[in-house]
């Protein structure tokens, strides 16, 4: 960490400053009391000074003589010896105590004065910043209990800089994590609470009708009519029953990653052909056509139940929205970088209100009027597809049909690869 950076907060900057004009406080201080002491010793100089004139006048010494031994700044061995003669050395116990007295009143009150000042300058400066820093840190300790508690609402400060604006940086990323990871839970818990609302909601109704039919076939066993219809209409709810059930648990598995596709290579005749199997029976029924159309040759590497199974859903589903004499039709076509199968219908077509919501797990749309699926077809299609590695799209137009589109990316030799 260089000092630039530690530099960069702003308290530690101003902190910084501080220290910086104490820094240069002790200099300036030390010459104001040098100049003090200076003064000082001059005037008590020029008190000794006055003391001796004044002696050697009343003795009589001629003034030039007076005025000629004050300005001499020679010392004769002479003058040294009178001096330790009359007992006025450097050794002598407290010869000039009562000058040096006033000297050290003058000077010293002055010197721990400055000397006061500045140490509580410092020592309040340093208290004013660690204060300062410690209620930063108790913020954000705050704010880093309230996220513990899964409150984000607010956030630590983005302005801050130097080592604690890395700190708050990383506690930030950490945050921003932890908030993803709760909305994720959340969502999660949400989703599975919503699925299970659906699943009850979903089985209640057939249930209800299996419960209500037993009853009516338990009070009349001998109505042979009675007992056939109901015993119909049980095997029908029951039917309904199953599929719901056994998409449930198809997604389920999709989700949780338990299956493991299978792929191999799939000519798309023949896919297209095991994704209608099953429905052409009931298409000539209700008087619809299945036509599917593409380049024989055609390659798919995928995994073959699982495709059919989702692009049977498609057919279905265009059936389910198509009138009498409506026409679903499978096309393929290898584009660069992709093989396409279309699933196309002249129907209903898909309402804009609806088109965002119709891949969602049981979300049905309004158009269908006898709408007897439970909303789990394309949500199952668009599992198995993402799950190799390919994408469901749909464009529709109300009133002329609709266009679901399943794309699987190319491989490196023709084939589409997972
Ligand atoms: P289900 O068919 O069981 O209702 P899906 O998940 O397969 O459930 O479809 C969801 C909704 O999307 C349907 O209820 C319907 O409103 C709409 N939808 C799907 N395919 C078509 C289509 N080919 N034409 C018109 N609407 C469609």
């Amino acid at each position: 960490m260089t000092p630039a950076h530690i530099l960069r907060d702003r308290t530690l900057r101003r902190f910084a400053v501080f220290l910086a004009l104490i820094a240069a406080a002790l200099p300036a201080a030390a010459l104001a009391f040098s100049l003090l002491a200076q003064r000082t010793a001059q005037a008590m100089l020029l008190e000794r000074d006055g003391a001796v004139a004044s002696a050697l006048l009343a003795q009589g010494m001629a003034e030039n003589d007076i005025a000629a031994a004050l300005a001499a700044s020679e010392v004769s061995g002479a003058g040294r010896a009178l001096l330790a003669r009359i007992g006025r050395t450097a050794a002598t116990p407290g010869l000039l105590l009562p000058e040096l007295a006033g000297y050290r009143q003058a000077v010293l009150p002055a010197a721990l004065a400055a000397a006061g000042l500045l140490a509580a300058l410092l020592l309040g400066g340093a208290l004013v910043f660690a204060r300062a820093q410690a209620a930063r840190l108790a913020g954000a300790e705050r704010l880093l209990r309230r996220y513990a508690e899964g409150d984000f609402s607010a956030r630590l400060p983005r302005d801050a800089e130097g080592p604690l604006g890395s700190l708050f940086a990383a506690a930030e990323e950490l945050a921003t994590m932890l908030q993803a990871k709760t909305e994720a839970e959340h969502r999660a818990r949400q989703f599975l609470k919503q699925t299970i609302a659906d699943i009850s909601h979903q089985l209640k109704t057939p249930l209800a009708a299996l419960g209500l039919y037993q009853e009516i076939i338990a009070a009349e066993p001998d109505n042979a009519d009675a007992v056939r219809a109901f015993a119909g209409k049980a095997g029908d709810a029951l039917l309904r029953m199953e599929s719901l059930i056994q998409a449930m648990l198809k997604i389920t598995r999709l989700d949780a990653g338990s299956i493991r596709f299978a792929p191999a290579a799939c000519p798309l005749p023949d896919l297209a052909g095991r994704a209608v199997r099953d429905l052409l029976t009931r298409a000539e029924r209700e008087g619809k056509r299945i036509r599917l159309e593409g380049d024989p040759a055609l390659t798919l590497w995928c995994d073959p139940d699982w495709t059919a199974e989702a692009l049977g859903n498609l057919v279905k589903n265009g059936l389910d929205h198509t009138a009498a004499g409506g026409l679903v039709q499978v096309t393929w076509r290898h584009t660069p970088g992709m093989v396409q199968v279309q699933v196309a219908d002249n129907g209903s077509g898909i309402a804009p209100e609806d088109i965002h919501h119709i891949f969602k797990r049981f979300y049905r749309g309004r158009s269908g009027p006898d709408a007897r699926g439970a909303g789990l077809g394309l949500p199952l299609a668009r599992a198995i597809v993402e799950g190799q590695g390919g994408a469901v799209t749909v464009q529709s137009t109300p009133g002329q049909g609709s266009v679901f589109a399943v794309s699987f990316p190319d491989g490196p030799d023709g084939l589409t690869e997972l």
